[in-house]
């Protein structure tokens, strides 16, 4: 990972962003500009200078993982401490992210620079870090891929033992099984299985309802590999289907493969959506889509960009972003197809390509 030339991409956005220093607390972005996974951090840029701060616990990781970083050790909250540093060190016009700084932090924050010092230090400035991190690097795809490819391994192996009878449960921990014995970290989050009326929530987290004997099944899931997750959603049948349960299957279907093919460099977040959401309308389940297609994936399960309606930002090469339209009915049945999507220089290219087209076991 080239966490140098991040550091000073991070650090050329703070220039522009009129502060001469900033102060990074959100540990996924302190992970992508110095490597260190630890629990109490804190990193600072300024001029040339980087130095990541936080406590005796992490001496020996700190110093492997973010070895081109300076480690200061400090027996108290690496905020408070990289506050006194940049005090210390005459920082005057200090850049935070105020969408990741809760009150309390920024009380600490404050209280650790002198009083005379404080007026006007701390700046409120975008979310600069997470914008860099929305366009992925080369070593970033990699980690993706991978998990990505273990996430479609974990749904092949699922279709041979899913079974009426089995509780949702039963399926998630199969699937978890598997994937730490895969190498998997962690789950990007908790596995989503939906099955039978209870397919029409969106976000059916896996319950003690047994799968039935007829009606679909959702499955929604992510592993961490290195850091890096995955996301991808099928939606199974089991036993035999209605005619409308085939039809709304086939009108997802579509709508998710017309804003796949709608991905490119320029497209805007709204027109993928747009995309997926016309060919819906069309059969008049449009209203039966109750949330957006799709979100970024990284270091974190839901980045930019936010791919909704009539959102303006441009796709560009390097974005990872998933597109899972659904249909939800409640009370009777839903489902939803997401796939993870790397956008290319020339279009984009589809990271889980596990099968979409209906399956009935
Ligand atoms: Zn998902
Ligand atoms: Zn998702």
């Amino acid at each position: 990972m080239n966490y140098r030339a991040r550091k000073s991409r991070a650090a050329r956005a703070a220039k522009t962003a009129g502060v001469d220093g900033l102060l990074v607390t959100h540990l996924p972005d302190v992970r992508y500009l110095s490597g260190f996974t630890g629990s109490n951090a804190a990193l600072v840029l300024v001029g040339g200078r980087s130095v990541l701060f936080t406590d005796g616990r992490y001496t020996a990781q700190a110093k492997e993982e973010a070895a081109g970083t300076k480690v200061v050790i400090a027996p108290k909250p690496a905020v408070t401490a990289a506050c006194e540093w940049l005090a210390e060190a005459g920082v005057k016009r200090c850049g935070f992210d105020a969408t990741q700084t809760t009150v309390s932090s920024f009380e600490a924050m404050r209280k650790a620079v002198p009083a005379k010092v404080r007026r006007g230090m701390f700046v409120a400035v975008e979310p600069l870090v997470a914008a860099l991190r929305q366009v992925k690097d080369a070593d970033e795809i990699e980690r993706i891929r991978a998990a990505a490819t273990l996430g479609c391994q974990l749904f092949d192996e699922a279709l041979g033992y899913l079974r009426p009878g089995m509780t949702e449960l039963e399926v998630a921990a199969t699937l978890e099984h598997s994937a730490r014995k895969a190498g998997a970290e962690a789950m990007s989050f908790e596995t989503i299985v939906a099955s039978g009326e209870r397919s029409a929530l969106p976000h059916g987290r896996a319950s003690l309802a047994k799968l039935p004997k007829r009606g679909f099944v959702t499955m929604d899931f992510g592993v961490v590999l290195d850091g890096y997750m995955s996301d991808m959603t099928r939606t199974v049948h089991l036993g035999k289907s209605s005619p409308e349960e085939r039809d709304v299957y086939d009108a997802v279907l579509e709508a998710q493969e017309a804003a796949v093919l709608a991905v490119a460099p320029g497209v805007s977040a709204g027109e993928v959506d747009e995309a997926a959401r016309s060919v819906l309308r069309r059969v008049e389940l449009d209203k039966w889509f109750t949330h957006s297609t799709g979100h970024g994936v990284g270091l974190e399960i839901h980045e930019g960009p936010r791919l909704a309606a009539k959102q303006t930002q441009r796709l560009e090469p390097g974005m990872v972003i998933t597109i899972e339209p659904g249909v939800y009915m409640p009370g009777s049945f839903g489902l939803r197809i997401e796939d993870m999507v790397l956008v290319t220089a020339k279009g984009h290219e589809v990271l889980t390509p596990s099968v979409k087209a209906w399956i009935e076991l």
